[in-house]
């Protein structure tokens, strides 16, 4: 049955709905409308100037319309007044296809097409700073190993409790609260589910737990690594694919995730290079992934293209014969497509039998030298857009979404690769 947004608005006591949608570089654009207007745009779309946004648009294009789907409706806990909508982008009567909320759709679509549906969840780390994001918001935060430290997440009780709370009202089952690995980091878990709800709570959470810290005097940040001696901030994603009720990765006896889940496995070794373009999509990004080792003694973050079992140091991990972690992408990756591009690579993984390699049960940090062949994951922004250049797979299933993707993110590099530094300098000055 559809939801009527006027009738919930009246039912709820909403007075503005945002109507927001993700561009291409993971921000969040959205229009305030008042709950007498959502008929209308409920039907045809909040009218936005694409070119004005991280799209592949130039400012002669007709209005972009974003429309709200009512299924997303969430109330914000902290101004219950204000229902927020994740919208789809349509022009011209059609759906913007190089949108990421749309090219996550057509991934779902395809997979659907042979009967399978993709559940996932995300483990969104981030950190609390100081309002200029120059240093962690707690200054007694010190500790080398500061992982699980209860005296740190107990000072900052009040937000990690108010964005909890927020999950618990909002019914996605939150389970667990910690401190993560690096001093000021923290990362809060809730249930998985349908790969685009997955990717909804994640635009959302992200809005929430930024919301929060500015109410509490702080900034929570995302970004991949915003301090060079600590770890980054990594966004896992655990992986399970379904036919109806039965999850077709669930291993069988002696194995550690089925052969289908294996193919899936193999689909994401193969495109991994060009997977880090989507899923590690800034300049900021390569400092987090190939990293050196931090004060912790572990970035906990993939430097080489290899899986395992229920080993951290490896970019997949197979914790259980049920499900993989995916554990390269970071805080910067864009919700809708990190999970489009990697069920787009797992459809190919299964459809080529794609072969992951062997389950390598090493130490990756210190004993990946020992092994011969492994994969290397991209040095830099710019490699990584090659690779997702020269890749046949992710441009053929993703389609027009990719090369608008390159187009924004080769602008971005340029423009990084422009910026005078004070290392140049510091290098340079003296030649
Ligand atoms: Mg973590």
């Amino acid at each position: 049955m559809s939801i009527d947004l006027a009738d919930a608005a009246r039912e709820k006591g909403i007075k503005y709905f945002l109507i927001a949608y993700t561009d291409l570089f993971g921000s969040q654009r959205a229009k305030l409308v008042p709950a007498s207007a959502i008929a209308e745009m409920q039907k045809n779309g909040a009218g936005f100037a694409g070119f004005a946004t991280w799209l592949d648009m130039t400012p002669a294009d007709p209005d972009l319309f974003a429309v709200p789907d009512p299924t997303s409706l969430i109330q914000l806990p902290w101004k219950p007044e204000v229902g927020w909508l994740a919208a789809d982008l349509w022009m011209d009567g059609k759906p913007v296809l190089a949108s990421p909320r749309n090219a996550l759709k057509a991934q779902l679509a395809r997979a659907a097409e042979s009967g399978f549906t993709m559940k996932t969840g995300v483990e969104c780390e981030f950190f609390l700073t100081s309002p200029d994001g120059t240093a962690i918001s707690d200054a007694a935060d010190t500790q080398t190993k500061p992982c699980y430290d209860q005296q740190a997440l107990m000072r900052r009780y009040d937000v990690i409790t108010e964005i909890c709370d927020a999950m618990l009202e909002l019914g996605w089952k939150p389970y667990q609260n910690d401190h993560e690995d690096a001093n000021g980091q923290f990362e809060m878990n809730w249930n998985y589910d349908d790969a685009l709800i997955t990717a909804d709570r994640q635009a959302f959470f992200k809005f929430l737990a930024k919301s929060v810290a500015e109410k509490h005097g702080f900034r929570a940040t995302f970004m991949p690594k915003p301090f060079a001696n600590l770890t980054g901030n990594g966004c896992h994603m655990h992986v399970s694919l379904w036919k109806g009720k039965t999850n077709v990765f669930e291993a069988g006896e002696g194995e550690t995730i089925s052969a289908t889940g294996l193919g899936f496995i193999g689909g994401l070794i193969h495109s991994a290079p060009a997977l880090a373009a989507i899923c590690n999509p800034t300049v900021n990004s390569y400092k987090r992934i190939n990293a050196p080792r931090t004060t912790s003694g572990a970035t906990w973050s993939p430097s080489s293209v290899t899986w395992t079992g229920n080993n951290r140091t490896h970019m997949i991990r197979v914790p259980e014969g049920n499900r993989f972690e995916f554990r390269l992408a970071d805080g910067a990756t864009n919700p809708y497509l990190m999970p489009a591009a990697v069920l787009a690579a797992g459809l190919d993984g299964m459809a080529n039998g794609r072969d992951p390699g062997p389950r390598l049960d090493i130490n990756m940090y210190t004993q990946g030298h020992t092994v011969k062949g492994v994969k290397a994951l991209p040095l830099n922004l710019l490699d990584a857009l090659r690779a997702l250049e020269a890749s046949d797979v992710l441009g053929a299933a993703l389609g027009p979404v990719v090369p608008a993707f390159l187009k924004l993110k080769h602008a971005e590099w340029n423009d990084y690769a422009r910026h005078l530094t004070q290392w140049e300098r510091d290098t340079t000055l003296d030649c």
